[in-house]
């Protein structure tokens, strides 16, 4: 019973992450199609001065 129930649980849990990562691939393709290069290239580089990495 209770192996059922946790192999249950963990199969749900894997085709969520799989479903969760297929949109993020899904929706980071769609950005990339139709943002600018330049206007990816400038979001990209505001974020990282906005947390301090290390840029020029
Ligand atoms: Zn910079």
């Amino acid at each position: 019973m209770n192996t059922t129930v946790q192999t249950q649980t963990q199969a749900t849990t894997d085709l969520a992450s799989i479903a969760i990562v297929g949109l993020i691939g899904l929706a980071f393709i769609f950005i990339t199609g139709i943002a600018q290069a330049s206007v990816l290239h400038d979001s990209a580089h505001d974020v990282r001065h906005a947390i301090g990495f290390a840029c020029h």
